[in-house]
């Protein structure tokens, strides 16, 4: 299934500018400005009654943010998008739009660290309750829907990359009339299009993928007009996530490369998983182009991925080893990356636990980047041998 956008053979990811560019240049301008005059009174009145649509102050609207809005809700097939200020801000005023105190939230395990934390900690407090259920188990999770207001999906899971049936599962909450949201960083619009698939709305961090060069922390919601309007009209304004005009920017940039750039993530990630998976050092890898099949609604896979050591290997020694592949959190970029999962147990945030994330100490999370297949798989070749006996 798609939503009948082929990436690939459309040039509206290219061609953003519009006739009204300045100076007729192929990149739009960035719209710095925290505010926008109105020419008399009459105009300023029918922009307050609302019957002129138009930027006013840059937290409601600009228009460089509006133009990366534009592209990602066509992107993902939606109607409308909002974008905010990180993944996080897009997450808390998403679901803060939906559930309040008193509501139930029905999760799959396993999801993104922080958005445990952030259900953990503040939902908590809000009298928010959160059910995890195992993605996989339709049974597990038709059990825990009934009465609840929202579920919560990423597919796949953060560090073990567990995948689901998004549309079985969208089906299922749309029968109890329970709204779902999915995170789609990991897949990005090119590879998983969960509009498609029943989902009502979509999540990114656009830190990731979508911006792509790791220099911007951005979020961004996608969905039917009326659920974003929901968002916009109190969440977004009011928690005031904004997204920068020169962050959107940045972004408008990255989405016209997104479709190459997934491309050769998921050559270069397929091919050192495999190579990995063929290792004698190597217990396991957690990579779902792995299986037999992808998962329904999954045409392709990214660069991220784990992988679980056997034991004698020195961890430490591995990372230390490694030159193409840097030690550091977040993934998306052009760069290559490592995070060993001892690091990510012992971090003081709380909650924190390895039931929670499905981190093992013997595990490692790597995320391919566009450095060069054989480049990448010399360098992780030559740390296996540095870490082993
Ligand atoms: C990074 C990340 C987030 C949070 O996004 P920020 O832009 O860092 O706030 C959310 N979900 C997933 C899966 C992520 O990897």
């Amino acid at each position: 299934m798609s939503n009948g956008f082929d990436p690939f053979n459309d040039a509206s990811l290219i061609v953003t500018h519009d006739v009204g560019n300045a100076y007729d240049a192929v990149v739009p301008p960035i719209v710095q400005t925290s505010l926008f005059t109105f020419t008399d009174y009459d105009d300023m009145i029918a922009s307050y009654r609302g019957e002129k649509i138009r930027p006013i102050y840059t937290r409601g609207l600009n228009p460089t943010v509006r133009m990366f809005e534009e592209m990602l809700a066509k992107l993902e097939g939606a109607e409308d998008a909002i974008g905010f200020a990180s993944g996080m801000s897009a997450i808390s005023s998403t679901v803060l739009s939906f559930v309040g105190p008193g509501d139930r939230i029905v999760a799959v395990r396993h999801l993104y660290p922080d958005a445990f934390r952030l259900f953990g900690t503040f939902f908590k407090r809000m009298n928010i309750e959160v059910t995890y259920v195992d993605g996989r188990d339709e049974e597990e999770v038709a059990r825990a829907l009934p009465g609840a207001k929202l579920l919560y999906l990423e597919s796949p899971t953060s560090w073990v990359m567990e995948t689901h049936d998004i549309a079985a599962l969208a089906a299922l909450a749309r029968s109890h009339g329970v709204i779902t949201t999915i995170d789609n960083s990991w897949a990005s619009p090119i590879f998983q299009q969960p509009i498609s698939l029943g989902v009502d709305l979509v999540l990114h961090s656009a830190s990731k993928y979508l911006g792509g060069h790791s220099d911007v922390v951005a979020g961004v919601v996608a969905g039917s007009k009326e659920l974003i309007g929901r968002i916009r009209a109190e969440a977004y304004p009011y928690l005031g996530g904004k997204l920068s005009p020169f962050d959107a920017w940045l972004l408008i940039r990255g989405l016209r490369t997104l479709p190459i750039r997934m491309k050769a993530h998921e050559q270069s990630a397929l091919a050192v998983a495999r190579r990995l998976q063929a290792h004698e050092a190597v217990e396991t890898v957690c990579h779902p182009g792995l299986a037999n099949q992808l998962a329904p609604g999954l045409t392709g896979t990214s660069g991220l991925f784990s992988f679980i050591f056997r034991d004698g290997i020195d961890i430490r020694k591995f990372s230390d080893h490694l030159k193409l592949f840097r030690l550091g959190v977040s993934w998306g970029g052009h760069e290559s990356l490592i995070v060993p999962g001892d690091v990510v147990l012992s971090q003081k945030a709380q909650p924190n636990s390895a039931v929670a994330f499905g981190i093992s100490s013997r595990s490692v999370r790597l995320h391919v980047g566009l450095e060069g297949t054989e480049a990448l798989w010399s360098d992780l070749e030559a740390a296996i041998a540095a870490a082993t006996g």
